[in-house]
């Protein structure tokens, strides 16, 4: 008689086919889609804090990829649609994950800007989606699989350090929100969020010995408020709101990603500046603190400059996330 090994691989992420159950407008610049779907159940809730997960929408001919649960053939079938006909991947943070008896429901907050002065086609095909989302709209999702050991959506990562800088525009809200929601409550330190408008600011989950400061942002250029307020908190000198921004080296690309794990630059990890800014007097002690910092581009670049360069923070602490650029249609 002869003894059959079968060896079965995890998957390396979650593919799903999930329907759209729920559509609230948050506020003037927040949808929350609820996904459901049979296939959820698989979804990982180990990670919490920014795990991120992809949506794919119906490209323009409102097709799908064909549908297969393994990520290797999914991909393939996704690669294999006409360039011109290929459905639209996108980024977005896992907001909530719902569980009841069976059934698992994806929570998402997806920005939206209304096509003031532009046409509709004008917007990415997240907004426009988002902006015409009903119950019962299919799409597909990539996020971690319960099985898949390492996932790699997650760049939350302190380690022992339990002061925090948590910076975002309103596309890093929901992680925000998220990451106040999942951290301990012995954490210390600050939070600045810059929303569009004085509506969109929402309830966080509170810490006694975290500060929260929100910018709105109004008529003023994407993130100026924010980073002025920052350098502010760092001690570093004010940046003028009414005059042009200095200009932030373009050493980054379109994708800024700095994170211990990775750097999108491939610059070497283990290295720390020397300040250019001699020390404020009234610049709180950064030597125990991790920051994490998403958003748009250029303020992420802007941030990272104020850290790393001005201030030498140590590369080992800091993850500086481009969630997205203005003027730049991400890619997937
Ligand atoms: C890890 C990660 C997590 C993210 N989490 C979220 C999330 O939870 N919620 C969320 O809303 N976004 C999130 N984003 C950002 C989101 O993926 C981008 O904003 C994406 O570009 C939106 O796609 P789109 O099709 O609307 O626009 P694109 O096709 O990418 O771009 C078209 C145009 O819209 C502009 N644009 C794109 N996004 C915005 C915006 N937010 N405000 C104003 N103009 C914009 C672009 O500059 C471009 O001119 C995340 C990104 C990453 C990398």
């Amino acid at each position: 008689m002869t003894t059959q090994t079968q060896t079965t691989t995890a998957p390396s992420a979650l593919v799903a086919e999930v329907r759209v159950e729920a559509v609230e407008r948050l506020s003037p610049a927040f949808v929350r889609v609820t996904f459901g779907g049979a296939a959820l159940r698989d979804l990982s809730t180990a990670d919490g804090f920014d795990t991120r997960f992809k949506v794919v929408f119906p490209g323009p001919t409102g097709l799908l990829p064909r549908h297969s649960a393994v990520p290797e053939e999914w991909q393939a079938a996704w690669l294999g649609m006409p360039a011109e006909e290929r459905s639209p991947m996108r980024t977005y943070t896992i907001r909530e994950i719902r569980t009841s008896g069976d059934t698992v429901q994806l929570v998402a907050d997806f920005v939206v800007h209304e096509p003031v002065g532009k046409a509709v086609d004008d917007l990415g095909p997240a907004c426009r989606w988002a902006l015409a989302a009903r119950p019962g709209d299919v799409v597909h999702v990539v996020g971690p699989h319960r099985l898949s050991p390492i996932y790699g959506g997650t760049e939350f990562e302190p380690g022992e350090l339990r002061d925090l800088l948590v910076i975002g525009d309103e596309t890093a809200l929901p992680a925000v929100a998220r990451i106040l929601a999942d951290v301990d409550p012995g954490f210390t330190g600050h939070v600045f969020v810059e929303v569009p408008t004085s509506d969109d600011i929402v309830d966080l989950p509170r810490h006694h010995l975290i500060d929260v400061s929100w910018l709105v942002r109004g008529s003023a250029p994407q993130g100026r408020r924010l980073v002025a307020a920052v350098r502010g908190h760092l001690g570093l000198p004010q940046t003028d709101l009414d005059t042009p921004l200095p200009e932030v080296p373009s050493d980054l690309d379109v994708e800024v990603w700095e994170t211990p794990r990775y750097s999108s630059a491939g610059e070497d990890l283990t290295t720390t500046s020397a300040p250019t800014a001699p020390a404020a007097p009234a610049a709180p002690d950064l030597a125990d603190t991790y920051a994490w910092i998403a958003g748009e581009s250029w303020l992420v670049k802007a941030l990272r400059r104020a850290l790393v360069t001005e201030l030498g923070v140590e590369r080992s602490r800091v993850a500086f996330m481009g969630y997205w650029r203005e003027g730049v249609a991400m890619r997937s």
